[in-house]
């Protein structure tokens, strides 16, 4: 038994140096909520929330005090009792991110009790490495936004990325062109996926799928709002481009609805939102029943992109054969203190993957001295 004696929480911010946006809002600055659960011999977890940083924190302080004095490896019960007490509210939306932050931070503590790293609590890693893409290519006030997103795109090859992500949701027209002169600048082997955040209609959606599928497009991310079930099954059912979804999508009944309209090909649950790993394997045991590939949203600190690696680590690539499927993970590169010098380790791009950590828990060490630098005011 390891009672947990304490959960704090830590909102860090910081300004960006160069603002950017999507298609749905801007950003001048991030924030995150993160969650620090210490047992009563010291030993203590990290967890992150993907969602509004003080909301965040606001769901984590209602859930604390119903673990405090509970068996810190005993993730999947705790987790029960979180839910019960959640459930009127907690079945979507930022109190599920907040949960999922305590359990991302309870899985952990449970390896370093337990003395092994978070992909063995989870059944074990299937290779020392995991591929990973760019995700960049979002919009500025550029006066020539195309040639921008082009280089920055060929930038990301130079650095041995294998694949990237650029954002559409301009509008279909300009969309096409940037994606275009994407391709073009990255060569014809580099893997190339396309999200729009949820900027389309239907209409909108297939007609860029039209005028980009000679493009070799991996996968288009989030085309319609996530609640139109049927327009995805529609517009799935339509696209000759893999339609993919999932960030803004809650806990394993949320995918169930999902994988039930036969909305995607690729879902992207995001283990610091969907209800952390221990939901998050439902979430992929569903998948594989659904024969839907599970590759997770990661839009956060090093903490959510180590629980990003350890879970993808470990899923099932389907089909199964001799030579497997490749299955990719986020690594998002837009401007990002919080993810470049809050944590250890900084994951080195290697021939386009990533290193799985083998120490125990996440395996991510939290400079303290950066934590107070972060905290408070965004500055
Ligand atoms: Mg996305």
């Amino acid at each position: 038994m390891s009672t947990i004696a304490r959960v704090e929480t830590f909102v860090v911010s910081q300004k960006l140096r160069h603002p950017f946006h999507f298609s749905q809002w801007g950003f001048d600055h991030r924030a995150v909520c993160l969650v620090r659960v210490t047992a009563d011999d010291g030993r203590y977890g990290w967890g992150e929330g993907y969602g509004p940083a003080d909301v965040v924190r606001a769901g984590v302080e209602f859930f604390a005090p119903l673990i405090l004095g509970g068996d810190g490896l005993r993730t999947g019960a705790l987790w029960q009792q979180m839910h019960a007490r959640g459930h009127d509210f907690a079945r979507r939306g930022v109190l599920l991110a907040a949960l999922s932050a305590i359990d991302v931070a309870l899985w952990d503590l449970k390896g370093k009790i337990l003395g092994v790293p978070v992909h063995m609590l989870l059944g074990g890693k299937r290779s020392d490495a995991v591929s990973v893409y760019a995700t960049g290519m979002y919009f500025d006030d550029e006066p020539n936004l195309t040639a921008r997103l082009a280089t920055e795109a060929a930038g990301y090859v130079a650095q041995g990325f294998h694949a990237v992500k650029m954002k559409v949701g301009l509008g279909v027209e300009a969309d096409a062109v940037n994606v275009r002169a994407v391709r073009a600048a990255i060569g014809p082997a580099v893997k190339l996926m396309i999200d729009s955040n949820h900027a389309f209609s239907l209409r909108e959606a297939l007609d860029l799928v039209r005028r980009v599928e000679d493009c070799a497009i991996t996968w288009f991310e989030e085309p319609l709002a996530p609640d139109d079930y049927e327009g995805y099954r529609e517009l799935r059912r339509r696209s000759s481009i893999p339609i993919a979804a999932g960030e803004c999508e809650y806990g394993v009944a949320g995918f169930h609805q999902l994988f039930g309209a036969q909305a995607v090909d690729i879902a992207q649950p995001d283990i610091c939102a969907c209800g952390g790993f221990t939901e998050g394997q439902r979430i992929a045991a569903l998948a594989r029943a659904h024969s839907v590939a599970v590759t997770p949203h990661c839009w956060g600190t090093g903490i959510g992109f180590a629980a990003g690696l350890h879970f993808l680590s470990t899923i099932d690539l389907l089909p199964g054969r001799l030579r497997l499927p490749e299955s990719f993970l986020e690594m998002d590169r837009t401007e990002n203190a919080l993810r470049d010098e809050l944590t250890q380790p900084r994951y080195p791009v290697i021939a386009g993957r990533v290193t799985v950590p083998d120490a125990p828990g996440l395996g991510v060490e939290v400079d303290l001295l950066r934590l107070a630098d972060f905290s408070g005011p965004a500055k």
